[in-house]
């Protein structure tokens, strides 16, 4: 199947869902953005790392903001930084690396994306790298074995294997996103330790969907008298 260019998802919105459903419903569904002393510092950082050009280092040319996209996936986005590295005949299996225009020789693409804070426990950050592999590898037809993500917060590079269980994992968020983008379905909000650093508490407020109401039902049920605890 191939999607149409109407119907991308961005793959921002495949992070921002792999983090928490309801934080990529109040974003993507009802676009509330909050900023706070993270996502501004996140902000900056890819200002900073879109801004600057295009570069060859010894054997690596740098790409920045390179615009990607995957009809048979069905999204849509941009790399913070695209590395890709010259290898000589020989030293690649087939189909690993590409032709560049204007620049002999053969080059394996990179993704490396940049990140504030530091590595989560939830996997977005690799979900999000995948999907932008999966778009380079329709885009340049090879296969991308490997990305990588900078923590700012340790000033790190971790490379991320691009797995059989990372793209199977990718393309259950893929599906997961396209059935929550189409049924428009809210989900819950449910507090835990990520919501600490969330931007969008005061908006979602996870608290009040304790034991599985949503909010709605939360202030529906202060303001009816016949409930204990009821505002009269
Ligand atoms: S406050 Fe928590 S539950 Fe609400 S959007 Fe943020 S991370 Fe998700």
């Amino acid at each position: 199947m191939r999607y149409s260019e109407e119907d991308l998802l961005p793959i921002s919105a495949l992070q921002h869902l792999v983090f928490c459903e309801r934080q990529w419903a109040l974003i993507h569904l009802e676009g509330s953005w909050a900023e706070n002393r993270l996502t501004a510092a996140g902000r900056v950082m890819h200002e900073r790392v879109h801004s600057g050009e295009a570069e060859t280092r010894r054997e690596v040319r740098v790409t920045r903001g390179l615009a990607l996209r995957s009809l048979t996936w069905g999204l849509i986005g941009k790399a913070d930084v695209v590395e890709f590295h010259r290898v000589e005949e020989g030293e690649f299996q087939p189909g690993e690396a590409a032709r560049l225009p204007r620049h002999a020789g053969w080059w394996i693409p990179v993704p490396v994306e940049y990140k504030v804070g530091k590595p989560k426990l939830e996997r977005c950050d690799e979900v999000q790298l995948c999907a932008q592999a999966l778009c380079l590898e329709e885009m340049l037809g090879v296969k991308v074995p490997r990305g990588e993500l900078y923590y700012g917060k340790t000033c790190q590079r971790h490379e991320v294997l691009i797995s059989e269980d990372l793209r199977r994992e990718t393309a259950e968020a893929i599906a997961r996103l396209r059935d929550l983008t189409e049924g428009k379905k809210q989900p819950r909000g449910r507090f835990d330790q990520k919501c600490e650093a969330c931007s969008l508490r005061d908006l979602c407020q996870p608290r009040l969907a304790v034991r599985g109401r949503s909010v709605a039902s939360y202030v529906e049920a202060l303001f009816d008298p016949r409930q204990e605890g009821g505002t009269a």
